[in-house]
């Protein structure tokens, strides 16, 4: 079997949350078995492997779990890109839209330096709000993003398409329509 087939069957659909009418994907049982974990990390570790990356950052929250744990396998550092009014010391922060209302995301100025091939890696892209402005903000620290890395897409909303569109490439194990 496929190995992002075996890590797709094993994502949970929650239709009507977090609100009627939305179908959630829920990646808890893939880290809860400790075989679609490991293929899940493996998949990303053969294809960054040979990358020549600087960092890996990862999107709170989720983008935590998978990131961590493939910038150790890497041997490569870990940064967050955390929600707003998180970090301790100097922060940079990019308001983005959501359906309903305003978000940010906020890094340490000290995140990256100039010049560094970073790896943005999230468990999900939807409209692409997220990614994009933690993109922005990399950007924006002096960073070269590599790419934007997801366990799921989902490609009726367009987010990765867009992304892909304005420069970024996109890498997801597998989508949802
Ligand atoms: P976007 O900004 O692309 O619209 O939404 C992506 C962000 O929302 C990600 O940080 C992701 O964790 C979260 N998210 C939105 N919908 C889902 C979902 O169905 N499943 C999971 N696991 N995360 C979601």
């Amino acid at each position: 079997i496929d190995p992002a087939v075996y890590v797709r069957k094993a994502i949970r659909s929650v239709p009507d949350w977090p609100k009627p009418g939305v179908t959630f994907r829920d990646i808890t049982p893939v880290l809860q078995d400790p075989r679609t974990f490991r293929v899940l990390i493996d998949l990303f570790v053969y294809r960054y492997m040979r990358q020549r990356l600087d960092l890996v950052a990862g999107v709170d929250a989720r983008g935590f779990i998978v990131g961590s744990v493939l910038a150790y396998e890497l041997n490569l550092g870990f940064v967050p890109v955390r929600k707003k009014g998180k970090l301790p010391y100097r922060t940079l922060a990019e308001d983005y839209t959501l359906e309903y209302g305003n978000a940010a995301v906020e890094m340490h100025t000290d995140a990256v330096r100039p010049g560094q091939r970073v790896l943005l890696i999230d468990d999900l892209v939807a409209t692409g709000g997220t990614m994009l402005a933690a993109s922005k903000l990399l950007q924006r620290l002096g960073a070269n993003v590599h790419e934007a890395a997801a366990i799921i897409e989902l490609p009726d909303l367009g987010g990765a398409q867009a992304m892909r569109d304005s420069g970024i490439p996109v890498y997801s194990v597998c989508s949802f329509s």
